[in-house]
């Protein structure tokens, strides 16, 4: 990484100056606090007693043995509290943000999977909680809504735009500079301007960081490759950020291609978007003709964000990671067989990352290892995954 948050030409902070004071104020706070040690343990030790962590390395051994090439593992991000990695970034922004005095959390959501994780480290810490949703998506996803309810917090429907996770972003961006000093903006994956790629990736780099000693342990070595799906990329950053200097470790995000890169209905930021500055931030994104944002589309709630993080957009360029798109038929074909050979009903953004991560492994020898981060579990998905089948369950 290069100075003032930048990867490569990637990052950086467009935003209005108003919003200046309050990602000045974060970024040295975070400085303040990232190396400290009471901090680090205090987060230590939510990670552990409260979501669960270390989560578990898990041989999967009877897809190794049907598929016939390299061992599979997965990394269990689905077995944390609240059933996914976001937890892990929730933690850590919501001490910070008890550390520096605030005593409000706002955030976006789309599929609801960070609202409920913000409200969830709300209630917590008893903090004020205000989640801003795309109108669309409430109605899509009521089921969040009644839980970030439940655990407390305030849903604001958002109804400009397309009314949905962008236009949620874009409302939690004015609303945090209109009320900057008791509020922290819990931004929910590697994206917006600097601190947050930087303070997310942190966070949540504990992935790699207990998949290096987990493999140690396992097989003594490396992985010959780390897989991850990829929406803004916190999951992925995570599971990659302790292998970047180990230029044997092969780094694999998986983007969500919808219905296929050479059709619009595609979420697929890397394979078919240009450069632009969107949200604060200088990366790759999903445009029309004109440059504007184009509407994005992925089976997968938690995948169709038209943008990339900046350093995945920056580790793409200087191709230390590679990006592959997967449509949903793949993901559910993944979903449904990961199902059956393993007893794992898995995210069905994770499962972009097993449909790769199936034909990857086969063209590699048996004395190989790759390991594939499952972000999630995947009990919120099975309605509209038998949707997608041609049946109706109700949810
Ligand atoms: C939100 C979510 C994602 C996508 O977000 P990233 O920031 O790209 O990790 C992936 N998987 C699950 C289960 C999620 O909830």
């Amino acid at each position: 990484m290069t100075g003032n948050g930048r990867f490569g030409i990637h990052g950086g902070q467009y935003i209005p100056e108003t919003l200046m004071n309050a990602v000045i104020e974060l970024e040295e706070a975070y400085n303040r606090y990232k190396d400290d040690p009471v901090f680090n343990q205090e987060l230590t030790e939510l990670f552990n007693d409260y979501a669960g962590r270390p989560s578990r390395l898990y041989y999967a051994k009877r897809m190794t043995e049907d598929l016939g090439g390299a061992k599979i593992y997965f990394k269990r991000e689905d077995l944390n509290h609240t059933g996914a990695h976001k937890i892990n970034n929730v933690l850590g922004q919501a001490l910070l943000a008890k550390k520096m005095g605030k005593t409000r959390l706002i955030a976006e959501t789309g599929a609801g999977q960070h609202g409920v994780a913000t409200a969830t480290a709300a209630a917590l810490f008893g903090m004020e909680c205000v989640v801003f949703m795309g109108e669309e998506d409430t109605k899509r996803q009521a089921l969040n809504v009644y839980r970030m309810k439940l655990l407390g917090a305030d849903v604001v429907p958002v109804t400009t735009g397309t009314a949905t996770l962008k236009d949620a972003v874009s409302q939690a961006m004015r609303e945090w500079t209109a009320r900057i000093s008791d509020t922290h903006y819990c931004l929910g994956s590697v994206m917006g301007p600097h601190p947050f790629p930087t303070i997310v990736r942190d966070f949540q780099a504990v992935i790699s960081k207990e998949i290096k000693e987990q493999m140690r342990q396992a097989e003594g070595k490396l992985p010959d490759a780390v897989i991850a799906c990829v929406g803004g990329g916190s999951n992925a950053i995570g599971s990659f950020y302790h292998f970047i200097n180990d230029l044997e470790v092969k780094l694999i995000g998986c983007e969500a291609a919808g219905r296929g890169i050479d059709t619009f209905e595609t979420a697929a930021t890397i394979n078919t978007g240009r450069l632009g500055i969107f949200h604060g931030m200088k990366s790759y994104f999903c445009q029309d003709k004109y440059g504007q944002i184009a509407p994005v589309y992925s089976i997968s709630a938690g995948l169709d964000y038209p943008g990339i993080g900046p350093e995945h957009a920056y580790l793409h360029d200087i191709g230390r990671a590679e990006y592959v798109a997967v449509t949903d038929e793949e993901a559910v074909n993944a979903f449904e067989y990961v199902a059956r050979m393993e007893g794992i009903i898995v995210a069905i953004e994770s499962a972009h990352a097993l449909a790769y991560a199936m034909n990857y492994s086969k063209v590699l020898s048996a004395d190989q290892c790759v390991v594939v981060t499952v972000s999630g579990r995947g009990d919120k998905d099975c309605a509209s995954v038998a949707r997608y089948r041609g049946e109706e369950i109700g949810e």
